[in-house]
């Protein structure tokens, strides 16, 4: 199926490894130009050049701490007119609830629903005049079964998940969508985060916590970064454009939901 977003230009943020990754090479798969960003310069210019070698679209990296104003006016600066958002931060700490004291929640908010928001400010009314534009913001399937131990990105992503449910029905009349990807447990860095904390907390080597993490999956293994950049991929398609204000989980059947 040909996608028909050849020779768009998409921004995808935190996209030198993992699920932002991911989404990247999808994108380029269908011919979009990028503007790809992380924090580490080495990675991120590494993955730059893969993509433009393996797809040929033109890739513009910047490296910049997103979360932040400074960061995120680089990036836009760099970016120019984007047609296709991907969202995209460092997930928080995990934890239990009496350890968080206000700035921890002041940064959750900053990194995972704040910068998004002000994201979506800047580009989605160039968007809305052009006609055309596609959001997706990767969240977490804890925005649907909150995870004890990630408090902050619970709280953090419902905030995000309540704009985006209003914000989007407002903006879909100039042909502009704006969506969630939820992942569930995906084989990135952040899983290893994860699984690390559970093996300290348990007294248990990673391979075992892992396992034990992949029987609570129905298809009984990790998600891979490539099947969640063809999920945003299709979002960002033209074939996507009656998809208004979704959380679409990309969990391997693992939140125990009837809808
Ligand atoms: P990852 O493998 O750790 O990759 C994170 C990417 O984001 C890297 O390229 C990193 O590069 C970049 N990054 C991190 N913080 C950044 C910042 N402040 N500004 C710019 N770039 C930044 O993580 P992932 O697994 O792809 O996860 C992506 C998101 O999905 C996270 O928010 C995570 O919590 C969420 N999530 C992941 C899973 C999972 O199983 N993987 C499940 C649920 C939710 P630098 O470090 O160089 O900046």
């Amino acid at each position: 199926m040909d996608f028909g977003i050849r020779g768009k230009r998409a921004l995808v943020c935190a996209s030198s490894k993992g699920l932002g990754r991911g989404c990247a090479e999808a994108l380029a798969a269908e011919g979009v130009d990028l503007v790809m960003n992380a924090r580490g310069a080495e990675a991120l210019e590494e993955t730059a050049a893969a993509i433009r070698s393996a797809h040929g679209v033109e890739v513009v990296a910047v490296a910049a701490d997103i979360t932040t104003e400074e960061g995120r006016s680089r990036v836009l600066e760099a970016a120019g007119e984007i047609d296709i958002l991907v969202t995209n931060a460092g997930g928080p700490p995990p934890g239990v609830w009496t350890d968080w004291e206000r700035d921890d929640y002041i940064a959750a908010l900053d990194a995972n629903m704040l910068s998004p928001i002000a994201l979506m400010k800047a580009l989605v009314p160039g968007m809305m005049e052009r006609g055309w534009g596609r959001v997706v913001n990767i969240t977490s399937q804890s925005v649907r079964a909150p995870i004890p131990a990630l408090g902050l990105s619970n709280a953090a992503r419902t905030g995000l998940t309540g704009f985006v449910a209003g914000t989007a029905r407002q903006v879909a009349e100039k042909g502009v969508t704006i969506n969630n990807l939820l992942p569930g447990i995906h084989a990135t860095d952040r899983a290893v985060a994860l699984d690390t904390g559970v093996s300290k907390a348990q007294g248990i080597d990673i391979e075992t916590a892992r396992k034990n993490r992949e029987k609570t999956i129905p298809v009984r293994r990790y998600g891979t970064a490539g099947e969640f950049g063809a999920t945003c991929a299709y979002l960002c398609s033209v074939h996507a454009g009656f998809v208004v204000g979704q959380n679409l989980l990309h969990d391997g059947g693992g939140t125990n939901l009837t809808v």
